[in-house]
């Protein structure tokens, strides 16, 4: 009799516990999931990253920018699909407006400039490789 009594005192008792348990584990995920959309609200969701090659059309200083670092009034001024323009960030020359943005090209591994007078493909001014056709050719075997 007695051990049927403690086997029920126990059990209830676990039944508590694991009922303030679960309460409070609740009650941490709604709290979290309550910051989280908060958080999530005002940050909003993050981008990755892009980093930009800048070259200085003046004295050709070459450097590196991530877009998160390009200041607010570079971004008010550059118009929708346009690259950012920076100020030369070389002490000997800190030209305004003269940082412009490089492109990689995968013919000849390096960062150009490119002809933004000329039409049609883009053309690597380093080294004269057309680079759709290079991908073209070199990537889709
Ligand atoms: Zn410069
Ligand atoms: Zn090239």
């Amino acid at each position: 009799m007695l051990q049927r009594g403690m086997k029920r005192l126990d059990f209830s008792g676990q039944g508590r516990m694991k009922e303030i348990l679960l309460g409070g584990a609740l009650a941490v995920v709604v709290i979290a999931a309550l910051v989280l959309s908060i958080i999530h609200m005002v940050k909003g969701p993050t981008p990755p990253k892009v980093t930009y090659h800048f070259q200085c059309l003046k004295c050709s200083h070459e450097f590196e920018v991530v877009d998160t670092d390009v200041p607010q009034d570079v971004w008010d001024r550059t118009r929708p699909g346009e690259r950012p323009i920076l100020d030369c960030p070389n002490p000997d020359c800190e030209e305004k407006l003269s940082a412009k943005t490089m492109e990689w090209c995968p013919a000849c591994e390096q960062w150009y400039l490119p002809d933004e007078e000329a039409t049609g493909p883009r053309v690597c001014t380093k080294c004269g490789a057309d680079i759709a056709q290079w991908v073209v050719k070199n990537l889709k075997r």
